[in-house]
């Protein structure tokens, strides 16, 4: 189980979740237009979700069905950055 920020936080990269997070497993770096969940350091408290203004963040299960490729997208980050920058460059436009 792990929490996974979908296309509400792209060009909004508010970072509340950021700043609540107890483990810090929530990353992002100059070139993103988005936040993303490290899947194994996630350890479920929820507390992000409650702290998105906009609402980007769910719990992989509960992941609605037209943003599901964010769960492999806050993955991916991790092992290839300019692949998901990439593929959330296109999901935006
Ligand atoms: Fe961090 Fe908790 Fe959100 Fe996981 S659920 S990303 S541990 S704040």
């Amino acid at each position: 189980m792990t929490f996974v920020i979908g296309s509400a936080c792209i060009d909004v990269m508010d970072q509340s979740c950021i700043e609540v997070c107890p483990v810090d497993c929530i990353y992002v770096e100059d070139d993103d237009r988005m936040c993303f969940v490290e899947p194994d350091e996630c350890i479920d408290c929820a507390v992000c979700e409650a702290a998105c203004p906009v609402g980007a963040i769910f719990r992989d299960t509960d992941l609605p069905s037209d943003i599901a490729e964010f769960a492999n997208l806050n993955k991916l980050w991790f092992e290839d950055k300019d692949a998901t920058r990439r593929r959330v460059d296109a999901l935006a436009d």
